[in-house]
């Protein structure tokens, strides 16, 4: 998102509301020139279907995403907000330009980025989402 002051193209969320299931106002910090601006974000142009393990589709919700995040990162001090993270998976998510996806695909990018944020965070967030339910998956995980 480019700094209507500066032109930037970094910025960091500093806090996120979700208006409704598909928008999302947010406030953000350009990186360089340190000036806040707020962005109203809506997937409705282009929303993705997310299909489940029983190919059940629904459309994919941010909010959701956000309260996996915010359980996985809950116990830990990881420096990075929520809101910081949840936008990243989604940027990733929206750059493989899919109109549908599985969670299968969103677990494995959310893992991709909460590795570099906590090993506990992810850790947490792949037991959640996955049908690991004994050590020798985790360990797996952990080795691999
Ligand atoms: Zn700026």
């Amino acid at each position: 998102m480019k700094c209507i002051f500066c032109s930037n193209n970094e910025s960091k969320v500093v806090d996120s509301r979700y208006l409704k299931d598909t928008s999302i106002r947010r406030r953000r910090e350009c990186l360089r020139c340190g000036k806040r601006f707020t962005t109203y974000e809506t997937v409705e142009t282009n929303p993705m279907v997310v299909t489940n393990v029983d190919n059940v589709r629904e459309p994919f919700k941010t909010e959701k995403l956000a309260e996996s995040i915010r359980y996985a990162t809950y116990c830990v001090d990881s420096g990075a907000s929520v809101d910081n993270i949840v936008d990243k998976i989604e940027s990733r998510l929206l750059s493989l330009q899919k109109q549908e996806i599985s969670t299968k695909d969103i677990v494995k990018i959310a893992l991709d980025v909460l590795i570099e944020v906590s090993n506990m965070a992810c850790l947490v967030y792949y037991i959640q989402h996955t049908d690991c339910d004994n050590f020798d998956g985790v360990r797996r995980f952990i080795n691999r």
